[in-house]
């Protein structure tokens, strides 16, 4: 199977994916709660963020303006001189949870297995990560506040990623000091992209 292909047999599972409650509870807010994955499978740049949000489930997109982070994140491409095209854009949970809360602990869980999927179809080289959340799911006693902006080994899945704080937090919560650590995170990235990374066709 050409990745494409494995990649629409995944699409279409995800999408109607009923193994915990977020995706079994109909529509949320009139929308249908699953946002899957989405962007170029062979991408070398893969970006993962913590669950989508409303304007996600309206847009059926990952990380997508009008919201927030999606503003945030179209503006950190366009800076490291990307595309969506170019990348991988995912959430650790597909489903956008009641309320925006945090995803539950059994809801990583049940979605895990479509994280692995994605992670081995695209094999990128690094992986961005969004949030304390997102990089939980791949290394173990992570700290946002001390870890963020390395480039870290996660062991669980045989990849590097490089963790920075969630563009909502960065928006709306984070302090003077939090947000210019996100602007050298991002000025890093940049740096980190330019030597060795190519943008796949
Ligand atoms: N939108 C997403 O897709 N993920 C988030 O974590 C937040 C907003």
């Amino acid at each position: 199977m050409s990745k494409l292909e494995i990649y629409s047999t995944f699409n279409e599972e995800a999408r109607v994916c009923c193994n915990c409650d977020l995706g079994k509870c109909g529509k949320l807010d009139g929308y249908d709660p699953h946002v899957v994955g989405q962007g170029n499978v062979n991408a070398d740049l893969m970006f993962i963020a913590e669950a989508p949000g409303k304007q996600e489930t309206i847009h059926k997109r990952p990380l997508t303006p009008p919201g927030t982070s999606g503003n945030v994140y179209e503006n950190i491409l366009k800076f490291i001189g990307f595309t969506r095209d170019d990348v991988y854009t995912t959430n650790v949970v597909l489903c956008r949870p009641p309320g925006n809360r945090d995803p539950e602990l059994y809801e990583v869980k049940k979605c895990q297995p479509y994280l692995e999927r994605q992670i081995k179809l695209v094999e990128p080289k690094l992986i961005v990560t969004f949030g304390r959340f997102a990089a939980q799911a791949f290394v173990n006693n992570f700290k946002i506040t001390k870890d963020h902006g390395n480039i870290i080994r996660s062991e669980k899945y045989g990849i590097n990623i490089f963790p920075v704080y969630h563009p909502a937090y960065y928006k709306a919560y984070a302090s003077a000091k939090r947000r210019a650590e996100f602007k050298t995170d991002i000025n890093k990235l940049k740096g980190i992209i330019s030597k060795n990374f190519r943008k796949a066709a």
